[in-house]
């Protein structure tokens, strides 16, 4: 039951309302967890700093912004109604889309009454006596719990590149995740585009149309496959929803959660004639689902080097200029270790007379002056400078928030070498604090509400198994932690993903440790874990007994 009580004390302290479970974020991940919660009869709040549900796709409103997971598997499982009812008008849902459909999940669930929004969760200090969390907003109020959940999602800390002059710049700035609510018009404009990532690739084609002259500064070039999107086709709609749960579970038993067309063994077992043909149809299909013709091209960089080759080549076939396509051609990493891009005419866009590409390799921005971008060469003067520059992936969502765990171990600190978690969900020295697709586990490596969805039903199965033994508290163990840590490393460790300098690793941020974060084991591999550290009675995990209060008891099966 949620109560408001008066602390006593010094009146800055004030009113402070209590719940069952916090959770911070009103993403998928929050919002999940919200329905979960309500349904084990606890009262639960749910904290968030926009003014609306959806995260992800609430913030990144930048032209072009769309899903790279087909808009049939891109949505909840867990309500047969809801995924019955739903109707997805593309192939690659917008992300006006996807916000609709966010909007629609909160309406069917009636989850706004219990999320606070406009609201900033500024820290979350645990309470060793009381085994609680006190969770404090920039709004001045505070929130106690004993459970608290961080769904705070892991691309939703905007980075602003330290770029020198960047505050001098006279025109506008738009980060493309924060962008304005409003039509941003760009016609008549010169605009700069600073970042080809996933958020760059989809929103250059865009801005081109709109933009007198378009400028795209590119320091490391991608891959990108086009994502033939196109209008929904309603006989394959219905094949979806007619096998919904059938396709669902065997998206599962996917590395990422994805069903795309499965993959050959190796592309080295076939004749360079029999690889050519199949990465022409995959070439065709569209999407990201390229990079898994073969299932050894993120393995093996002989097998990589087909696929990556084969790439550069329609480039080189679809941008004219064969100075441009060179630049635009990406040598530096394996195809697939960094995120795969999907795009709509992301090369054909520099055939335009009004695209120039900036190699900004051999001719770095010095400064950002009122007028512009200046390289050592050339000023290029803007109207509207457009960053793309990516996130602060996986833990900046968290290290943004004064997290105090036992005895003040703040996670800063404890993080400073590089985050350590227990299959993502906790961490030690943190107890009663979940992280939903936290760092370690398979999170960004997947379809995310796949992942999303099963963090989530394991929290709320825990939830509902700890307040089953009237457990004061569960904290992950620093070995099982130790121990699932360097499986996340040999995971990584037997792939290319650690060849490119990628957001994976944290090395987009400067002095942030270069540790490979995600799990790359694959949804089923971390799934059974998961489950069996469950049905072990959480083994890995320190339970605290209210009846035993202070004693331990540790599970074991
Ligand atoms: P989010 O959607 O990021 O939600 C987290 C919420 O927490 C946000 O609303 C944020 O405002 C809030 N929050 C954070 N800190 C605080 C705080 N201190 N106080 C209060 N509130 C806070 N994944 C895919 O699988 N396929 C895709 O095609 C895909 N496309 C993407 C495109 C873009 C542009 C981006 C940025 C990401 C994309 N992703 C994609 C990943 C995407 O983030 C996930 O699919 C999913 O939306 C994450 O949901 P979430 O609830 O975990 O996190
Ligand atoms: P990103 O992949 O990190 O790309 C950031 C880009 O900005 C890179 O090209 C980077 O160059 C450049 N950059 C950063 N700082 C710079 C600087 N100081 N000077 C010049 N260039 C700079 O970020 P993102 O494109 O926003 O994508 C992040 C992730 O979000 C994706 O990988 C994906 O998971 C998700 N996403 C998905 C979609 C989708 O298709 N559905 C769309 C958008 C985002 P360097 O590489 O040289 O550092």
């Amino acid at each position: 039951m949620q109560q408001i009580d008066n602390l006593g004390g010094s009146p800055d302290r004030g009113a402070i309302e209590s719940f069952d479970v916090i959770i911070v974020g009103a993403g998928f991940a929050g919002m999940y967890m919200l329905h979960l919660t309500r349904g084990l009869g606890l009262t639960a709040v749910v904290l968030e700093t926009a003014s609306g549900v959806g995260g992800t796709w609430f913030w990144n409103r930048y032209p072009g912004a769309r899903c790279d997971v087909e808009s049939m598997q891109y949505s909840y499982s867990f309500s047969e109604e809801l995924q019955q009812e739903w109707h997805w008008t593309e192939r690659y849902a917008s992300q006006s889309e996807i916000l609709r459909y966010a909007n629609h999940v909160a309406d069917k669930f009636d989850l706004r009454r219990d999320i606070v929004f406009d609201t900033k969760v500024v820290s979350a200090v645990f309470q060793d006596t009381e085994s609680e969390w006190i969770v404090s907003t920039d709004q001045g109020k505070r929130y106690r719990a004993k459970w608290c959940v961080m769904a705070t999602g892991c691309l939703s800390a905007a980075q602003t590149p330290a770029i020198t002059g960047l505050d001098t710049f006279s025109g506008t700035i738009h980060h493309t995740g924060n962008w304005p609510h409003e039509l941003v018009d760009l016609s008549g404009q010169k605009v700069g585009v600073i970042g080809t990532g996933s958020s760059g690739i989809q929103v250059v084609p865009e801005l081109a149309k709109q933009a007198e002259h378009l400028y795209v500064f590119q320091r490391t070039p991608n891959f990108s496959i086009p994502a033939r999107n196109q209008p929904m086709d309603s006989q394959y709609e219905n094949l979806w929803k007619e096998n919904y749960a059938e396709r669902r579970a065997k998206a599962r038993t996917t590395s990422s959660g994805i069903l795309y067309d499965p993959a050959s063994p190796s592309a080295l077992a076939v004749s360079p004639e029999e690889r050519q043909k199949e990465y022409e149809r995959r070439w065709a299909a569209g999407g990201t689902g390229f990079a898994s013709t073969y299932s050894d091209l993120i393995k093996n960089e002989e097998a990589n080097s087909t696929a990556a080759e084969f790439v550069r080549g329609k480039i080189r076939e679809v941008v004219a200029d064969p100075k441009v396509a060179d630049i635009l051609a990406p040598v530096d990493h394996p195809i697939g270790s960094k995120r795969i891009c999907a795009d709509t005419m992301y090369f054909e866009t520099f055939n335009r007379s009004n695209v120039t590409l900036v190699d900004l390799r051999t001719n770095p921005i010095q400064t950002i002056s009122p007028e512009g971008v200046v390289t050592g060469t050339d000023v290029y003067e803007l109207d509207t400078l457009v960053l793309a520059t990516g996130f602060d992936a996986m833990t900046g969502a968290l290290s943004k928030i004064d997290i105090v765990g036992r005895q003040g171990l703040t996670l800063r600190e404890k993080w400073k070498d590089g985050p350590n978690t227990f299959l993502g969900l906790m961490t030690s020295g943190f107890p009663n604090l979940f992280i939903v697709t936290g760092p370690g586990s398979p999170s960004v490596m997947t379809n995310v509400i796949v992942a999303i969805e099963d963090n989530v039903k394991w929290i709320a199965d825990c939830l509902a198994d700890m307040i089953g033994l009237s457990a004061e508290y569960i904290e992950a163990t620093s070995a099982a932690e130790e121990n699932w840590m360097n499986q996340v490393r040999e995971a990584a460790e037997g792939t290319l993903y650690t060849k490119a300098r990628s957001w994976y690793l944290g090395v987009n941020i400067p002095g942030k440790p270069a540790v490979f974060m995600p799990y790359v084991g694959g949804i089923p591999a971390y799934q059974s874990f998961c489950d069996e550290v469950a049905a072990k009675g959480y083994e890995g995990f320190q339970i605290g007994l209210e009846a035993d209060r202070p004693a331990i008891c540790q599970l074991r099966a």
